[in-house]
């Protein structure tokens, strides 16, 4: 009796938690002033494809684009980047590299180059590679904000991060730490979402246009897997808080039934339609 109480009681907490997640971001829009950004900006550094079976648990064997994307999200007079993808360096120790695009990773370095602030929704190589290991790393180490867990895996976990990466070098970055939202910039709330990796979180964003969109990086690797609130296959899930990703699942989708566009990292054809329905940018801009 007192495991079905709790059970219920679990139940009722997750969506009225995730809920609160979502209100706390929206209530901190203009925490920091200023206008609110323009316009959300990708490109593909790589084009892989795999599997909707190797993406979703259950899911059909229908072959999907899966691309390594990096984002841009654009104000009047500037811009921060979510998340950094990696060199072609770091990329062949994990992935064939037939899919790697140099000149696209070149107009990503730039724009990396060029951001106020650059923020990562994980710590894996193929969203913060640029940033820890690459021959622009020391560059834009002193505007990249990593937290506290982040940098923990970096430090303590680089075969989880499959990144080769130098202790002496953790003290260049703006390492913090939050416990649930901050808000970075007009517009953009980080939102604690620990699960995927320890140091995950995903970008809230809300446009001058009214749009809210949430950079959601890899808490599911396809958008059905926020549609039907199922996780990734148990052989990609051995790392994972399987619990908290349900949570977030439920979070999203049910975010995503109020009006928010959930933008998910490795999810080719979304990005595609996004970018066909005005919602996305496909590029990166080089000015403001
Ligand atoms: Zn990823």
């Amino acid at each position: 009796m007192l495991r079905h109480l709790l059970c219920c009681a679990l139940a009722l907490a997750r969506p009225l938690a995730a809920q609160s997640e979502l209100a706390a971001a929206r209530g901190l829009v203009h925490a920091v002033p200023g206008a609110l950004p323009t316009a959300i900006g990708y490109l593909n550094v790589a084009e892989d494809s795999w599997l909707l079976s190797q993406a979703v648990k259950d899911a059909e064997q229908t072959k999907v684009p899966s691309p390594t994307s990096v984002f841009q999200v654009r104000f009047a007079h500037g811009w921060i980047m979510v998340d950094a993808a990696m060199d072609r360096e770091i990329a062949a120790t994990a992935n064939d590299t037939s899919g790697f695009h140099d000149d696209r990773y070149a107009r990503a370095v730039a724009a990396l180059r060029g951001a106020g602030l650059i923020v990562v929704t994980h710590e894996h190589y193929d969203h913060i590679g640029t940033v820890t290991h690459s021959a622009a790393a020391d560059e834009l180490a002193p505007r990249t904000m990593l937290t506290r867990a982040q940098m923990a895996s970096l430090l303590h976990n680089p075969g989880a991060t499959r990144i080769p990466f130098d202790s002496t070098r953790a003290g260049r970055y703006i390492v913090f730490d939050y416990d649930r939202v901050l808000p970075i910039a007009p517009g953009v709330v980080l939102i604690k979402a620990p699960g995927h990796t320890p140091g995950s979180q995903v970008v809230y964003v809300k446009l001058a246009s009214g749009r809210e969109v949430i950079l959601s990086g890899d808490v599911a690797w396809h958008r059905v897997g926020i549609e039907t609130e199922r996780g990734k296959p148990d052989s990609a899930t051995r790392h994972e808080d399987r619990a908290a990703i349900a949570g977030e699942l439920a979070w999203l989708h049910q975010a995503e039934r109020t009006g928010v566009t959930v933008v998910v990292s490795h999810d080719g054809d979304q990005l595609d339609t996004l970018a066909r329905q005005g919602i996305l940018s496909k590029g990166l801009v080089a000015r403001p």
